[in-house]
């Protein structure tokens, strides 16, 4: 896929108001600093489209971009543990689940994870609740060119051992390096065979009060 136009549309708290949902989306989700901006901007090829960590104003909303005039990239807060009497609870926010379980336009989760970490029980978490709520999703592994192809499938394989403990599939995963560009077409490609699946919901045809 070539990348014509890539425009932030909104940032917001309130998953209701999210752009109308007639175009195609993907969430891009993480722990913080896994590399979701870097790989975004890399995605479209923006230096600066979304915010990286080391800038300051990175904030807690759900952000829109629109690619191409036809397709939404969703850049999602970072996920993390709340601590509820003593016990760590895992905690993706209330405006997160909101959002990935009412989203009707949602085509898939792109899960991204540090290709350079053992399993971590958040991502863990959150790859079940996503699979417990039946959303689509991918696994994206990040900052690749931080150590060799083996060394990446070793993490990788550590992630799979893990998942088929209690899975019988595996998600599809892709490996990136926002610094290389690893993984860029790979994942545009999926992204545009992805949206020729996408229906626009139905318009309601509003009948006039008697
Ligand atoms: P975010 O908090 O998930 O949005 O993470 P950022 O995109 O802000 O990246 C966090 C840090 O990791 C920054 O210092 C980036 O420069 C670095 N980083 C991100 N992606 C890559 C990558 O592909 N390769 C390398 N070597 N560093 C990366």
């Amino acid at each position: 896929m070539v990348i014509k136009s890539a425009n932030f549309i909104t940032s917001n708290t309130d998953p209701a108001k999210c752009p109308p949902p007639i175009m195609p989306e993907y969430a891009f989700i993480g722990r913080s600093n896994v590399g979701k901006s870097s790989l975004i901007n890399r995605l479209v090829e923006r230096k600066d489209l979304a915010k990286t960590s080391g800038k300051p104003g990175k904030t807690q909303t759900i952000n829109h971009f629109l690619v191409n005039e036809k397709w939404y990239i969703v850049d999602l807060p970072g996920y993390g543990y709340a601590s509820v009497s003593k016990v760590k609870k895992a905690s993706f926010g209330e405006m997160i689940e909101k959002y990935l379980l009412n989203r009707e336009n949602l085509m898939c989760t792109l899960v991204l994870l540090d290709s350079r970490l053992e399993p971590q029980a958040i991502d863990l978490d959150f790859i079940h609740w996503l699979g417990h709520n039946g959303l689509p999703f991918v696994m994206v592994f990040t900052k690749a060119d931080k150590q060799g192809p083996v060394a990446v499938q070793k993490y990788i394989q550590r992630y799979e051992i893990e998942l088929l403990k209690t899975w019988e599939e595996l998600p599809p995963i892709y490996i990136t390096s926002a610094e290389k560009g690893f993984g860029r077409d790979e994942l545009l490609d999926f992204i545009a065979e992805t949206n020729n699946s996408f229906q626009k919901p139905g318009s309601k045809i509003l009948s006039k009060p008697q």
